[in-house]
């Protein structure tokens, strides 16, 4: 959670999901998605008092700090949204089914093609909101930091490492990518758009 200058583990709202186990959820919540959070607070503390006048894009302390700044703090980030796409019924419904139905013809066709950019994908997949197209996209990030387009903000995240789902269905992708859109909660995408007035951008 993005309190103040420490950031701190947001915790599960649910243990497990039909398809996805307690076991596989904990092990990627309580380590991987921990060890972000870890890593970000003791990047940010030590650009605190890093040495300005080595910077150099070839090798610095500097510049290792503001790389691995994008990595930990986009680890963060997806996760958190990742884990918040989850614990709903994946029936869509209110702004986020209009928005969907009029930026992709229906739900079913934007189901085919999240699903495909989810095989396709080697990090995470996102049903963002570019500000600037005033459009929704499913876009891909190959690695936390490599991937995605500026000025899209994301609604529904997929994680589809392998950590994400090797616990339960071992290589079998598209499987767990099924599990994960029968449980999307667009009860959270929806209030995302509230949150963030993406409807008045859209106008
Ligand atoms: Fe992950």
């Amino acid at each position: 959670m993005w309190n103040g200058k420490e950031h701190a583990v947001k915790e599960l709202s649910y243990k497990e999901l039909p398809g996805i186990s307690a076991k596989q959820l904990s092990e990627h919540h309580d380590v991987l998605y921990a060890g972000y959070v870890k890593k970000i607070n003791e990047i940010r503390a030590k650009i605190e008092s890093v040495d300005l006048a080595s910077a150099n894009a070839t090798y610095s302390d500097m510049r290792e700090l503001k790389v691995e700044e994008t990595f930990a703090a986009n680890g963060v980030k997806l996760h958190e949204e990742y884990f918040d796409s989850l614990g709903g019924d994946g029936k869509v419904k209110g702004t986020i089914a209009e928005m969907i139905a009029q930026d992709f013809g229906s739900y079913e066709k934007w189901e085919q093609q999240f699903k495909a950019t989810g095989v396709a994908a080697r990090g995470w997949v996102v049903l963002a909101y570019d500000w600037d197209e005033k459009k929704l996209r499913n876009i891909i990030y190959d690695t936390h930091n490599q991937g995605g387009i500026i000025g899209c903000c994301p609604l529904v995240v997929m994680d589809v490492y392998e950590h994400a789902y090797f616990i339960d269905y071992a290589t079998a992708r598209k499987k767990y990518i099924d599990a994960f859109v029968a449980n999307v909660n667009w009860d959270h995408a929806n209030e995302l758009i509230e949150k963030r007035r993406i409807k008045e951008n859209r106008k």
